[in-house]
C-alpha cells in the first residue's frame, strides 16, 4: 500500500487533535481508513425544481437569487436567526437560517445560489429552514446522490463528506489488486472508479457497480487468505500418520451408542488421522448433539498411537466439565488426563507442565491457559478447540503450533448454512453432526408475559419437587433502570428469600471470581443447588442432564442464537424438559421471533427463520466466527459475490500459489497488510 495512504489523518486540513479522537471512534486513523469509510446510504438530491412546483414535505434542490436583504435577529448572545426571500422566475420562498450569521456577508442581494432542503409551510407560505446553500459554480457538490456516512458523537456528515471529497480531489488512489483479466471476467470496474463513485456517484447505477467491486475485493482477499492457509497445509506433507485408527474398544465402555451422525463424523476424523496430510476439520453440531465424545474418540486414537492430545474450551467451567466427564473413560485405558486452567494453582501448574514435557500426561484439557508460551508438549499430535467461535483465529493458531503439524479439529455449535460455511471456513474441511441422541424429547417452549409470574413460579416449584433442577437466566447483573431490564440480583433475591425459601438457590454471574463460579456450578452439578439464577455466563456447553427447566427473563433482549444455546442447557437426557421465555411489552416482531423458538428445536432452522424476519443482523455476526469484519460485505446478503470471489481466488492460486508473478505483486502486498497477523502466525 502506498505510503501516503498510511499517513495519519492528523496531517489533513481541518483535522485537529479533538477531531483525531472522534475519527478514531469511527475506526479512522489513516488516510486509507478515511477513504474506505464508505457511505451507508445516499440522499437523492437530483430533484431540481422550480419554486412554483414545490410540494410541502419534499426535499428539493433549486436555483434562486437572494431577493430580499437578509434580516438578522438575535435572541440572547448565542442565538441568531436570518431571514430572507429567495426567488426564481416562478415564485419565491422564505429562507430561515439558525445561527450562521457569517453567511450574511455572502448573501448579496440578487446573487444566485443553489439551495437544498425540505420544503415546509408556514402561515400559508413556502419556507425552507437551514438549507444547504452553495454558490452556483459549486452546484455539483450538492446535487446528485449525496453520501450519508456512519457517524459518531460530535462528527457531522458534512464534515466527513468534505474530508473525503478533498482526498478524492487530491487524487489519492487505492492500489488495484485485480488484474484486467479478472475484472473483465467477473465484470468488475476499476478500483478507483469504484472509490470515486461510491463517495460521489454521478449516476444511481454507479453506486451498485462500485459497491459490487468493493465487496468482491473484500471477500476475494478473505478467500485468498483462507485458501492459501489451506494450501500450505496440503503442501507440508510432514503431517502425522496415525497407524492404528481403531476405536471400537472405546465405544464398548460408553453408556450409550453413538448416533449415526457421530459415527459418520468420527469416521471422517480418523480417516484424516490415518493419512499423512495434516487434518484441519471443523465439526459443526447443534447444541446437545454430542460433540464432546467425538473429540474424546479422536484423542483416544491419538494417544493409542503414542502421541499426546489436547482440548481447549472457552471457559473454566466447560474445561472442567470436559475433564470430569472424559478422564474416567481415558483412565479405563490407562491414559493419563489432566486439567490446566487459569485457576490451576501455581504449584499444580508446575507439576503439570513438567509432566507434559516429559510425556507423563497423555491428554491435557484446559482453557486458553493452554496457549501460553511455557506450555510445552513432548509430542502433541492432535489439537481440538471446542466452541471455536469463542476464540480468535490467532489463539487457535497458537495452540496448533504446540505440536509439529498436529492434526486439528475445531468444534462449534453456531449454526451457519452449509453453502456459506464452505466458503467462510474454506481453510477447513467440514463435518456436521446433524442428529441428536436417541430418546431426546423436544424441549417444550412457552412464551409468556409478566402477568403469568405466579403460575411460572408454581411450575418451577413443581419441577424442583420432582427432583429436577432449574436455570433462570437474566440479561444483566445490576439494575439499569434506563433499559428496564430485570436485574439478576433482584430475581435471585426474590427467589432465594421469598418464593423459594425452602429450596437451595444459587447465583452465578460474570463478575464473580472464577473460583466462586466454579463452586456454584459444581454444586449445581452435584445436585446441592436446585435452582441457579444466572446471567448468560452459562451460555455455552454446560452439561447438567438433570436440569429440565430453563426460564429466561427478558427473552426479547436476546438474539435467537443465544436463546437457542441457552435452551440447549436443558433437554440433555431423556427427561421431559421445558423452556419458558418471559417477555415484556411484546410487539409483533418479538412475538413472531419468540414464536420461532416455540415451533423449532433445530438450530439451523431457527437461524434461517430469524434471518427471514430480521434480515442478516448479528446472528451470523462475523465476530462469532472469529473472522475479520468487513467494511461493506455482508456474508449473508452477498452470498453470490462470495461464491464468485471464491472461484476467482481459486483461479489465482492455481496459477500462482505463492504470489510470485509480477501481476500479483500488488495483490500480495495487500493480502499481507490485511491478513498479516494470520499469515505470519503460521510462518509465512
Ligand atoms: P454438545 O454437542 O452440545 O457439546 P455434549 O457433547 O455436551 O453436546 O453432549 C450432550 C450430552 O449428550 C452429554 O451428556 C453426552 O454424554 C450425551 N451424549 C452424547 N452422545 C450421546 C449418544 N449417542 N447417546 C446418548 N447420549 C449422548
Ligand atoms: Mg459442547
Amino acid at each position: 500500500m502506498d505510503k501516503l495512504l498510511k499517513e495519519s489523518v492528523q496531517y489533513l486540513k481541518g483535522v485537529g487533535p479533538s477531531r483525531v479522537k472522534q475519527l478514531e471512534k469511527l475506526g479512522i486513523n489513516t488516510v486509507y481508513d478515511l477513504l474506505t469509510h464508505f457511505p451507508r446510504e445516499y440522499e437523492n438530491r437530483n430533484n431540481i425544481k422550480k419554486i412554483r412546483d414545490f410540494m410541502v414535505g419534499e426535499n428539493v434542490v433549486f436555483i434562486a437569487r437572494v431577493s430580499t436583504r437578509p434580516e438578522i435577529r438575535r435572541k440572547g448572545r448565542v442565538f441568531s436567526l436570518t431571514y430572507f426571500y429567495a426567488s426564481d422566475d416562478t415564485g419565491r420562498i422564505r429562507v430561515t437560517i439558525f445561527n450562521q450569521p457569517y453567511l450574511n456577508d455572502k448573501l448579496d442581494i440578487d446573487k444566485e445560489f443553489v439551495f437544498y432542503g425540505k420544503v415546509e409551510e408556514s402561515k400559508g407560505r413556502f419556507e425552507i429552514v437551514n438549507p444547504v446553500i452553495v454558490e452556483k459554480e459549486k452546484m455539483d457538490s450538492i446535487t446528485g446522490f449525496y453520501p450519508i456516512y456512519p457517524l459518531t458523537a460530535g462528527i457531522k456528515n458534512g464534515y466527513i463528506a468534505k474530508l473525503v471529497s478533498e482526498l478524492l480531489d487530491k487524487k489519492y488512489v487505492l492500489p488495484e489488486i485485480l488484474s484486467t483479466e479478472l475484472r473483465k471476467k467477473y465484470n468488475l470496474c476499476e478500483v478507483n472508479f469504484a472509490l470515486e463513485q461510491i463517495h460521489r456517484p454521478t449516476k444511481f447505477e454507479n453506486i451498485e457497480i462500485a459497491r459490487t467491486r468493493l465487496i468482491f475485493e473484500e471477500l476475494f482477499l478473505l478467500q485468498l487468505a483462507l485458501l492459501s492457509l489451506r494450501n500450505r497445509n496440503f503442501e507440508e506433507k510432514t503431517g502425522i500418520k496415525f497407524e492404528d485408527t481403531e476405536y471400537t474398544e472405546f465405544l464398548k465402555i460408553l453408556p450409550f451408542e453413538l448416533t449415526g451422525a457421530q459415527q459418520r463424523v468420527i469416521g471422517e476424523i480418523v480417516k484424516d488421522m490415518g493419512s499423512t496430510r495434516p487434518m484441519n476439520r471443523l465439526v459443526q453440531g447443534d447444541v446437545g448433539s454430542g460433540k464432546t465424545i467425538v473429540a474424546a474418540l479422536a484423542m483416544y486414537v491419538a494417544v493409542k498411537n503414542g502421541y499426546q492430545a489436547t482440548l481447549m474450551a472457552p471457559t473454566t467451567i466447560l474445561a472442567t466439565q470436559h475433564y470430569e466427564e472424559l478422564k474416567k473413560y481415558f483412565s479405563h485405558f490407562g491414559m493419563t488426563c489432566d486439567l490446566l486452567t487459569g485457576s490451576t494453582t501455581p504449584k499444580n501448574k508446575r507439576i503439570i507442565l513438567e509432566k507434559l514435557k516429559n510425556g507423563e500426561i497423555d491428554i491435557l484439557i484446559g482453557t486458553n491457559a493452554l496457549v501460553s508460551d511455557n506450555v510445552e508438549f513432548k509430542n502433541c499430535g492432535l489439537v481440538i478447540t471446542d466452541e471455536q467461535h469463542r476464540f480468535g483465529v490467532k489463539q487457535r493458531m497458537k495452540l496448533n503450533a504446540k505440536g509439529e503439524n498436529p492434526d486439528v479439529v475445531v468444534m462449534t455449535a453456531t449454526p451457519i448454512p452449509r453453502t456459506l460455511a464452505l466458503m467462510v471456513y474454506s481453510d477447513l474441511d467440514m463435518s456436521i453432526i446433524d442428529e441428536l441422541p436417541k430418546g431426546r424429547i423436544p424441549i417444550k417452549t412457552y412464551v409468556v408475559n409478566e402477568t403469568l409470574e405466579e403460575r411460572i413460579d408454581k411450575f418451577i416449584a413443581k419441577e424442583m419437587d420432582k427432583g429436577r433442577q432449574v436455570y433462570v437466566v437474566c440479561p444483566l447483573i445490576e439494575e439499569n433502570e434506563e433499559l428496564d431490564l430485570t436485574d439478576a440480583t433482584n430475581v435471585y433475591e426474590r427467589y432465594k428469600n421469598e418464593v423459594f425459601k425452602d429450596y437451595s438457590v444459587g447465583f452465578l454471574h460474570g463478575k464473580m471470581k472464577k473460583k466462586e463460579k466454579e463452586e456454584v456450578m459444581q454444586d449445581f452439578k452435584d445436585g446441592k443447588i436446585q435452582m441457579i439464577v444466572s446471567t448468560t455466563v452459562i451460555e455455552v456447553g454446560v452439561n447438567v442432564p438433570n436440569a429440565t427447566l430453563m426460564v429466561i427473563e427478558n427473552a426479547e433482549r436476546f438474539g435467537l442464537a443465544t436463546l437457542h444455546q441457552l435452551r440447549g442447557r436443558v433437554g440433555r437426557s431423556s427427561l421431559e424438559s421445558y423452556c419458558v421465555l418471559k417477555a415484556k411489552n411484546m410487539g409483533k416482531e418479538t412475538r413472531e421471533r419468540l414464536g420461532i423458538m416455540v415451533k423449532s428445536n433445530n438450530g439451523f432452522e431457527i437461524a434461517e427463520k430469524d434471518l427471514e424476519i430480521r434480515g442478516p443482523g448479528d446472528f451470523f455476526g462475523i465476530r462469532q466466527h472469529g473472522l475479520p469484519e468487513f467494511k461493506l460485505a455482508n456474508l449473508l446478503k452477498d452470498v453470490k459475490l462470495l461464491k464468485l470471489s471464491n472461484d476467482a481466488a481459486k483461479e489465482v492460486l492455481a496459477k500462482d500459489p505463492k504470489f510470485e508473478t509480477e501481476e500479483n505483486k500488488v495483490l500480495k502486498e495487500e493480502l499481507f497488510t490485511k491478513y498479516n497477523e494470520q499469515l505470519v502466525n503460521i510462518g509465512t
